[in-house]
């Protein structure tokens, strides 16, 4: 793939997903990657929040790290499952302390996992557009919602699914930030139905550059995306090969964003599972430039 000039991708907004570390040595991994992918020059970063809020407290102490020592535009995931009103308006406070100004305001699976029922909490939240109606009373929050190119496994249709959307927007949201797929087509269709059905606010597309086929098999299944055939082949004999395999899982993540831009896309929200080799391999062979002083100052602090 030929590479861009500098200047060319200018134009181009990125944004990184970290998920908060559950143990020293994904604490060690996560804070050795944010220094590295730093110097990428995202618009901003985003922090996971654990199924049902598990993971609050680190989710909390990783954000405000982001912000207060590494400088970094950072937004912290919040979901509204299993959870009163009050207790969601608490996290937000400790989240607005910790210097927060950017949500990304999710209903969350239920406790007994994605696909079960949903039930609001009685003192609860009624979906995802009460949440943003909540936080756009704040004022000053950035609010990013999901959506779901292929439709959210709970959703009936995809009418239904764009409904879900449409009322995320009509609430307050900011942007939408899409589930991983692989099919530009349907990210493509799902753009023309929402912007149809008279959504305006941007729909960034989620963009997974894959560290292991396997896994991302069974992650998907779970979330609704597909993995389409196409993929088996590009990975096909790489299981004992980690560094072609590296290879070909940058060139596919590239090849995706690059087809994106030419369809006139200009933000992507990436991936990174906490890991910054993969990442940086797909934004070199699209043309960004890194900023070493970034990451030494990031390092540093
Ligand atoms: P919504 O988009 O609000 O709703 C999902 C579906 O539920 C709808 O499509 C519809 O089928 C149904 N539905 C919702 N409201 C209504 C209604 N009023 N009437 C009828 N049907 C309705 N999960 C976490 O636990 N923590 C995270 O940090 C996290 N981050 C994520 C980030 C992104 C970018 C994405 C795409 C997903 C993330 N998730 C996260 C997963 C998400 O919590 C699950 O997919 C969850 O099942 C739905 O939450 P949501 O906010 O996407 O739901």
């Amino acid at each position: 793939m030929a590479l861009k000039t500098e200047s060319s991708r200018r134009d181009i907004r990125i944004s990184f997903e970290f998920f908060p570390p559950k143990s020293d040595e994904m604490e060690a991994q996560l804070w050795e990657t944010v220094p590295e992918l730093a110097a990428w020059q995202p618009e901003f970063v985003t922090v996971t929040y654990g199924a049902g809020g598990s993971t609050k407290e680190p989710t909390l102490a990783a954000v405000r790290r982001m912000i207060s020592e590494k400088r970094l535009p950072t937004a912290a995931h919040l979901t509204c499952v299993d959870a009163s009103q009050d207790e969601v308006k608490a996290v937000v406070e400790e989240y607005r302390a910790a210097g927060v100004r950017r949500i990304v305001a999710l209903r969350g699976d239920p406790a007994a996992g994605i696909g079960s029922a949903y039930t609001p909490h009685p003192q609860g939240f009624s979906d995802t557009a009460d949440l943003v109606r909540m936080l756009v009373d704040y004022g000053d929050f950035d609010i990013s919602v999901s959506a779901y190119p292929e439709k959210h496994p709970e959703s009936p249709d995809m009418a239904a699914d764009i409904a879900t959307l449409k009322r995320k927007a009509d609430a307050g949201a900011t942007r939408a930030l899409t589930q991983f797929f692989f099919e530009n087509d349907a990210f493509e269709r799902y753009l023309e139905r929402a912007q149809a059905a008279g959504v305006t606010m941007p729909i960034v597309p989620g963009i997974m550059p894959i560290q292991n086929l396997t896994q991302l098999k069974r992650f998907a299944r779970r979330c609704g995306s597909t993995v389409p055939a196409f993929l088996d082949d590009r990975f096909e004999g790489l299981d004992e090969k980690p560094e072609e395999r590296a290879e070909v899982a940058a060139d596919v993540a590239a090849e995706q964003i690059e087809d994106l831009i030419r369809r006139g896309i200009r933000e992507f929200h990436l991936y990174t599972m906490n890991r910054a080799p993969l990442i940086g391999a797909v934004l070199e062979r699209l043309g960004f430039r890194r900023d070493t002083d970034i990451q030494a100052a990031g390092a540093a602090a």
